[in-house]
C-alpha cells in the first residue's frame, strides 16, 4: 500500500495541515497532501504508524515490513510525524486548529462496544479490540509483556467479525498464548450465513480447532468458588421486514453455563474522535460518527474527518480511499475552492 502517490512533491504552497490519526485514512490524505506541496504534520497516539492495520491485523495478513516502507516514503517526502502523542489528552484539538490552515480527523474506532450484561466489568473479561493492539505493542518491543494481559485454559470470545476472527488466531497460533490457551469458543447470536465474517473464516477457525456456538449469546458473567462462568441463552432468529438481517430473539429457559477462564469481547468497536464533551463545535452523528457534508467538512469550517471516525468500522481499503478524497476536498479548500 503506498501512500505517496506522485514522483515529484509540488513547489510548498505555505499551508499547514494538521492530520490526527496515522492509519490508513491519515496516511493517505496525508500523501495526497503533501504531493500538493503543503506542510503536513502527522498526530499519532501510538509509538509507530499504521493504525489498525499495523496494530490490529495478526502479522501474517498485512505485511508490516512493506508498511513501515511508505510511512518511510512519507517521512522522506517532508511529512512529519509526532508519535506518543494523543489530541484531547496531550495537546488540544484547538490548538491545532489554531496552529494549522486545515485539520484532518482520522482517529478510527478505538473502543470495544459493551455487551451490557452482569458481570462485563470483571477483570478477566476483555475488550478484544485494545487487547489485540497490546499484543502487537509487545511483540514489536513498544510494551513489556508483563503489561499484557495473558489468557490461559479456556476462552470464550463473544462476536462474529473481523476482531473475533483475529482473537482467536491469536490465541491459537502465536507463540506466546498457544500453551496456555487450551480452548476457544466462539458465541454468536446469528448463524454464520448471517455473520460479518465470511463462512470460508468460520472454517478457517474451526479448524484451527474454535468451537463455534452459533445462536447463543451472553446474558450473565460471574464467578463461584474461585472458577469463572459465563451464562448462555440460545437464541431463534425471527424475520425483521424493516432490518437487513433476521432478529435474534432469546429462548425463554434456553440458558445453560460454561465454565470460562477469559471471555473476550468482541461484538464492534465504536468511534474515537479526539475530543469528548467540549466538541470544539465538531458535532457528531447519533451512533458517534462524526458529522461531515459532502466535502468532507466537519460543522467546523476547517475541520474535515475521514476513515473510520466518519463510517464506523470498515475496511483498510475504504478508509484509504476516505482519506484520499477527503484529502482532495481540504487541497481545494485550501485553494480558495470551497
Ligand atoms: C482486529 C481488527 C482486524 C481487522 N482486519 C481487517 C482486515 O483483515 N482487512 C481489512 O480491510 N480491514 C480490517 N480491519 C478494519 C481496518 O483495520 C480499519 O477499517 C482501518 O484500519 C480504518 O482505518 P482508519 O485510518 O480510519 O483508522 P485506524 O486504522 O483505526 O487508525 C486510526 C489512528 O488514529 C490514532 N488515534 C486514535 N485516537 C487518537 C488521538 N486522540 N490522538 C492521536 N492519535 C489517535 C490511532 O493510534 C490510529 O493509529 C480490522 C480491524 C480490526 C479492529
Amino acid at each position: 500500500m503506498k501512500f505517496l502517490r506522485c514522483k515529484e512533491v509540488a513547489r510548498p504552497t505555505g499551508k499547514r495541515v494538521a492530520v490526527v490519526g496515522a492509519g490508513p485514512a491519515g496516511l493517505a490524505a496525508a500523501g495526497a497532501l503533501k504531493c500538493h506541496g503543503h506542510e503536513v504534520i502527522v498526530y499519532d497516539m501510538l509509538p509507530e504508524a499504521g493504525g489498525m492495520m499495523m496494530f490490529g491485523i495478526p502479522d501474517d495478513r498485512i505485511p508490516k515490513d512493506r508498511i513501515r516502507e511508505s510511512v518511510r516514503e512519507l517521512m522522506n517526502a517532508g511529512v512529519k510525524f509526532f508519535f506518543n502523542v494523543k489530541v484531547g489528552r496531550d495537546i488540544s484539538l484547538e490548538e491545532l486548529i489554531a496552529s494549522s490552515d486545515a485539520v484532518l480527523i482520522a482517529t478510527g474506532t478505538w473502543k470495544t462496544r459493551e455487551l451490557g450484561v452482569e458481570g462485563e466489568d470483571l477483570p478477566w473479561v476483555i475488550p478484544a479490540a485494545e487487547w489485540i493492539v497490546e499484543v502487537h505493542m509487545a511483540r514489536y518491543g513498544y510494551l513489556p509483556w508483563s503489561e499484557v494481559f495473558r489468557p490461559r485454559g479456556t476462552a470464550l470470545i463473544v462476536g462474529a467479525g473481523l476482531t473475533a476472527a483475529d482473537v482467536a488466531t491469536l490465541l491459537l497460533t502465536y507463540k506466546e498464548f498457544k500453551e496456555d490457551v487450551k480452548r476457544v469458543i466462539l458465541s454468536y447470536r446469528r448463524t454464520r450465513e448471517l455473520a460479518p465474517m465470511r463462512p470460508s473464516e468460520f472454517e478457517r477457525l474451526e479448524k484451527m480447532g474454535v468451537e463455534v456456538m452459533e445462536l447463543t449469546q451472553p446474558v450473565k458473567i460471574y464467578e463461584e468458588g474461585g472458577k469463572g462462568f459465563v451464562r448462555l441463552v440460545k437464541m431463534r432468529l425471527e424475520s425483521a421486514p424493516d432490518e437487513r438481517r433476521p432478529k435474534p430473539v432469546p429462548i425463554p429457559g434456553s440458558e445453560f453455563d460454561i465454565g470460562v477462564d477469559v471471555v473476550f469481547k468482541a461484538i464492534g468497536e465504536i468511534p474515537t474522535p479526539p475530543f469528548g464533551k467540549e466538541n470544539h463545535g465538531i458535532e457528531l452523528n447519533p451512533d458517534g460518527t462524526i458529522k461531515v457534508d459532502e466535502n468532507f467538512m466537519t460543522t467546523r469550517r476547517g475541520v474535515f474527518a475521514a476513515g473510520d471516525v466518519k463510517t464506523g468500522p470498515s475496511l483498510i481499503g475504504l478508509a484509504y480511499k476516505s482519506g484520499l478524497d477527503a484529502a482532495a476536498k481540504i487541497h481545494l479548500y485550501l485553494t480558495g475552492g470551497l
